[in-house]
C-alpha cells in the first residue's frame, strides 16, 4: 500500500540532518568515521539523504548491513506518519521519526548527547508546527536492533 502523501526531498533532508546532528558527536568522540546500520525501513532515498547530509559537514558516512562486533556504530530505522494538521491553515503534515541505537563493541551503550530536533514549518502558510514528539526514553534505545542481524 502506498501512502497517500508524497514525501518530499526536503522532508528527508530535514530528517537526515537531525539524525546526523544527533549522532555526529558520538563518532567524533572516538575520531571514527560514522558507521550507520539502517534497518529495512530506511529507503534508498532516505539513505541518499543521509549521505548528502554527512557530506555537507565534510563527513563520509559508511553503511553496513549488520551491526559490527567491535566498531562504534549506530542502528536506526525510519517511521513516516501523518502529523497533526497545521494549527493555522489545516494543511496536512508528516513526521519522520527514527529510533537510534548507539552501539559500541557489539553492545548498546548510552550516549548522553542531545538528539537534534527540527521544528517543522507548514509548507502552505509558513506557520511553525507545534511540538508533539515523545519524551526522550530513559533507557538506551535498543529496540531498533530487533530484526537486524545478530550482534
Ligand atoms: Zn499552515
Amino acid at each position: 500500500m502506498r501512502r497517500d502523501f508524497k514525501l518530499r526531498r526536503s522532508h528527508l533532508d530535514a530528517w537526515a540532518n537531525d539524525v546526523r546532528d544527533s549522532v555526529l558527536a558520538y563518532f567524533e568522540a572516538a575520531n571514527a568515521t560514522p558507521l550507520l546500520c539502517p534497518g529495512t525501513s530506511v529507503t534508498d532515498k532516505a539513505r541518499r539523504a543521509l549521505m548528502r547530509s554527512f557530506r555537507r559537514k565534510g563527513e563520509r558516512a559508511t553503511f553496513a548491513a549488520s551491526v559490527p562486533r567491535s566498531a562504534r556504530a549506530i542502528a536506526l530505522d525510519l517511521r513516516v506518519e501523518p502529523g497533526s494538521p497545521c494549527a493555522n491553515c489545516g494543511e496536512a503534515s508528516k513526521t519522520l521519526e527514527s529510533r537510534i541505537a548507539f552501539v559500541s563493541r557489539g553492545g548498546v551503550v548510552r550516549f548522553d548527547g542531545k538528539p537534534r530536533t527540527t521544528t517543522g514549518v507548514c509548507p502552505a502558510c509558513g506557520a511553525a508546527q507545534e511540538e508533539e514528539g515523545p519524551p526522550a526514553p530513559d533507557e538506551p534505545e535498543s529496540s531498533v536492533l530487533r530484526g537486524m542481524s545478530e550482534l
